[in-house]
């Protein structure tokens, strides 16, 4: 059963080290939080899997990591300076600040239940303007990036030029992004500083709907690869007022959270909408010569754009399990093995000194290959435990057995079981298991 309340991950991941409240010795800083030592590694392991996924095993499909500090001619080309906004109203009884397209009822106070109390909406920009140099003044205007897809857009020329790409082909980039979000909530699912991943695809015109179709297809599949329940997913098309103008067909892959399906990623058909605005504002040509049609076109834009900070916490709730093992109930986080913080545990079955050189190697031989953890504190059952709570699929057991025998026990996280190896024969059998 995965989890049913929010609560329950975010107190295992804030006792075991994943996510905290940023600047929590001072009060916590709102909506932002800091990776701890297994978060940042969960993290980072779903950015790795999207970037496998969408630029490792394709032969079309380039990363770039662009700037996240942009001059205002960006977001005036892109529209976010005219049109980047949400609907804030006020609730003149409370004083809170609301969205008005995410209220229940548009009428009443989510806080103090006033009815008729809020003012007239007015459209607030969501993104985080400031200032590079020393001195102020509009010359000196910056802003941090609330998407990272323009920079794939602004670097599209140079990037066809020195990839020797023609399309369809993509650009790819994960990196952080920043909204002045009117309510973050739930905790890393808004925040007002977060990952994303997301690709520009571009193709001839012609084609748009059907790499549009195959994205679509691709991107809901590649959540269902990495673990969660394809009952927990769905694929929900735009209807038309939800569309922006350029638009002609937005889906969202969404999942089953605690509150109700919600938006894990949008893929969105953008025509040629962006090369355009920044053809226009910049005066560079961004199109593509066809020497085989002779034909010169600005391609058509596919865009899936995913939150990495966001995925990690439907993966999470995805995967946490409570079972039976031995008459005790224990936690565990089935998590993918590509995503596990750790892949494989190794547990000395005592502190002894007889025991701890043998182990330290069977640690340095997993680590050139794995990221490892090593436990030699407590009693061996509660070692298991808190491995299945983060996640780890194996675990490595090296007795006194071991040092006349030179073979050790694998531990299974969903299953439990246990088998005997040869140190000779563990890296094989761990890839073996893992997959990779
Ligand atoms: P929403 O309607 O929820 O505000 P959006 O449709 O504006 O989101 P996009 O601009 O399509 O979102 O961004 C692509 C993805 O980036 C989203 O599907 C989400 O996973 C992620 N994302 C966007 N805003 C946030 C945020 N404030 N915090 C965390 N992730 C976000």
């Amino acid at each position: 059963m995965p989890a049913t309340d929010l609560e329950q991950i975010v107190s295992l991941c804030k006792r075991r080290g994943f996510v905290y409240q940023s600047a929590e010795i001072y009060g916590g800083f709102r909506s932002t939080y800091d990776y701890g030592p297994l978060g940042s590694l969960l993290l980072r392991n779903v950015k790795e899997a999207w970037v496998r996924s969408m630029v490792q095993q394709r032969d079309d499909v380039v990363l770039i990591d662009a700037a996240i500090l942009s001059p205002p001619q960006v977001w005036q080309a892109s529209g976010h300076l005219a049109n980047f906004t949400d609907p804030l109203v006020d609730c003149t009884e409370c004083k809170q600040r609301f969205r008005l397209d995410k209220l229940d009822d548009p009428d009443v106070c989510p806080n103090c239940n006033s009815k008729g109390a809020f003012t007239e909406a007015r459209e607030f920009n969501l993104m985080f303007k400031t200032q590079a140099g020393p001195v102020e003044g509009t010359g000196a205007d910056a802003y941090l990036r609330p998407e990272t897809a323009q920079g794939m857009f602004t670097n599209f020329g140079q990037v066809l030029q020195t990839s020797r790409k023609k399309p369809p082909f993509g650009i790819a980039q994960v990196g952080k992004s920043f909204r002045n979000e009117i309510t973050p909530q739930n905790w890393i699912f808004r925040t007002r500083e977060f990952e994303q991943m997301e690709l520009e695809f571009f193709v001839p015109p012609a084609e748009s709907p059907q790499w549009y179709e195959y994205w679509c297809n691709e991107r809901l599949n590649w959540y269902i690869e990495h673990g969660i329940p394809p009952e927990m997913l769905r694929l929900r098309a735009h209807d038309d007022d939800e569309l922006s103008h350029y638009s002609s067909g937005t889906s969202d892959v969404e999942f089953a959270f605690p509150w109700g399906f919600d938006e894990l990623e949008g893929i969105a058909q953008r025509s040629d909408y962006d090369l355009k605005q920044h053809a226009e504002h910049s005066g560079e040509r961004l199109d593509y010569f066809d020497p085989q049609t002779n034909e010169r076109y600005v391609p058509y834009v596919i865009e899936p754009a995913a939150g990495a900070t966001r995925t990690m916490a439907a993966f999470l709730l995805a995967a946490y399990d409570e079972d039976v093992v031995n008459d005790e109930t224990r936690t565990v986080l089935r998590l993918h093995p590509r995503l596990a913080p750790y892949k494989v545990a190794v547990l000395p079955l005592s502190k002894k000194d007889t025991l701890t050189p043998l182990a330290h190697e069977i640690r340095l031989l997993l680590a050139e290959r794995y990221m490892v953890d090593y436990d030699e504190t407590q009693n061996i059952g509660k070692r298991y435990r808190r491995q299945d709570e983060i996640g780890t699929p194996l675990a490595v057991t090296v007795d006194f057995d071991s040092l006349d025998d030179r073979a050790v026990t694998i531990r299974d996280r969903d299953t439990t079981e246990q088998v005997r190896v040869p140190i000779d024969e563990l890296l094989a059998t761990v890839g073996d298991r893992l997959g990779f």
